[in-house]
């Protein structure tokens, strides 16, 4: 699957130029969504959305949720969600994790 850490980096230098505007944990709920299928598109040209990748890079738990968010919108889009068995494998792999 394709990472999209990667995709948020080759936009930094865009962001550093056009950071007029800042955007908070608020605005990137709000925008989130729109933000994931932009980046499906490879098309991201608004400055509210430029704001929201900013935000990324420097808030851990909306990076982390929007990471979530992104990798869902990309297996909907590429319909490669992993069957029920590769999921648990996967969830077997951090059997040795303290519960939450
Ligand atoms: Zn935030």
């Amino acid at each position: 699957m394709r990472v999209s850490r990667i995709k948020i980096e080759s936009f930094l230098v865009k962001i550093a130029l056009t950071r007029e505007q800042e955007a908070g944990c608020d605005d990137c709920a709000r925008l989130s969504a729109r933000l994931a299928q932009a980046m499906l598109a490879e098309n991201i040209q608004e400055p509210e959305l430029i704001a929201i990748l900013y935000h990324l890079q420097q808030c851990i738990p909306c990076a982390e949720e929007f990471k979530v968010l992104n990798d869902c919108a990309q297996m909907d889009a590429e319909d490669s969600w992993p069957s029920f068995e590769e999921m648990w494998r996967a969830l077997g792999a951090g059997e040795d994790a303290p519960l939450p």
